[in-house]
């Protein structure tokens, strides 16, 4: 064997094993994200049950919407104590010490600017609002929850208002629904286009896929400059669509990447 071959030899080698712990580290990440997940989850499934009873007291608080054009409620009505409430109990869950105070600032912090600073608390805040979320849709009578999303060409959610970015294609035909990570509330869709921009012009849209995640593809849109995701059920069951968007996250990042890369592209050219 000649030297130059050796050395290519070893340097693949070398590549090869780069890769390997480069994904297993990603592997370990990925469950210990999921652990984390998975604790989040039960505190706020808890609190749910918990306060199933109380909820007499936070109705009051949520005035349902009977506007077409709106949704039942917003995040920005959810009663806040409950929302403090809910993340006071997921901090606690991790160990994360937090004030009363330092919480009830960065929910104003959110309110006015949809963002907080702290990374790390967004994440909790987030499931604390998605939880009262939930507990507010389940005092919605089933005939208005049934009723949600029908003549609807927003791309909020018609329960909680918040923008949804998940489109499922359902077994065994492939119903198109939307998805909202939020309160979980689903909804039928026009089965082609954009689900952010009601473009329904084929050549507008790319999809972009995996072969590491089978069943999902990404959708971006010329027209919007926007992307969502799409779960196909038909080729992969999927027990928890907030998590399997979270385990998909690189898939987003590609998205992002790509449309950054478009736009530079379409700036070139004008
Ligand atoms: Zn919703
Ligand atoms: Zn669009």
């Amino acid at each position: 064997m000649k030297e130059d071959e050796q050395t290519e030899e070893n340097e693949q080698t070398e590549s090869v094993d780069t890769e390997l712990k480069v994904e297993k580290l990603l592997a370990e990440e990925m469950s210990t994200a999921r652990q984390a997940y998975e604790k989040l989850l039960e505190v706020s499934e808890t609190w749910q049950k918990e306060n199933a009873t109380r909820l007499s007291t936070w109705k009051r608080g949520i005035a349902v919407s009977e506007a077409k054009a709106r949704s039942y409620f917003t995040l920005e009505q959810l009663p806040e104590d409950a929302v403090l409430d809910l993340w006071e109990k997921l901090n606690a869950a991790v160990e994360a010490e937090n004030s009363y105070e330092a919480m009830q600032e960065m929910l104003s912090e959110y309110k006015a600017y949809g963002k907080i600073r702290d990374q790390v608390q967004l994440t909790r805040l987030y499931f604390a609002l998605s939880g009262v979320a939930r507990l507010a849709k389940a005092q919605l009578e089933p005939e208005r929850l049934e009723t949600a999303g029908q003549d609807w060409e927003h791309s909020i959610c018609p329960v909680c208002g918040e923008e949804t970015r998940l489109a499922l294609l359902a077994p065994p035909v492939g119903k198109r629904y939307r998805f909202c990570q939020t309160c979980g509330h689903e909804w039928a869709t026009k089965r082609v286009g954009c689900i952010l921009c009601g473009s329904e012009q084929a050549s507008e849209q790319n999809y972009l896929h995996s072969e590491e995640y089978p069943g999902v593809e990404i959708v971006v849109c010329h027209n919007c400059g926007d992307y969502f995701k799409e779960f196909d059920l038909r080729e992969h069951a999927l027990a928890d669509y907030v998590w399997e968007d979270m385990r998909t996250l690189p898939l987003n990042f590609a998205a992002e990447q790509w449309l950054a890369e478009a736009a530079k592209t379409s700036g070139k050219l004008s």
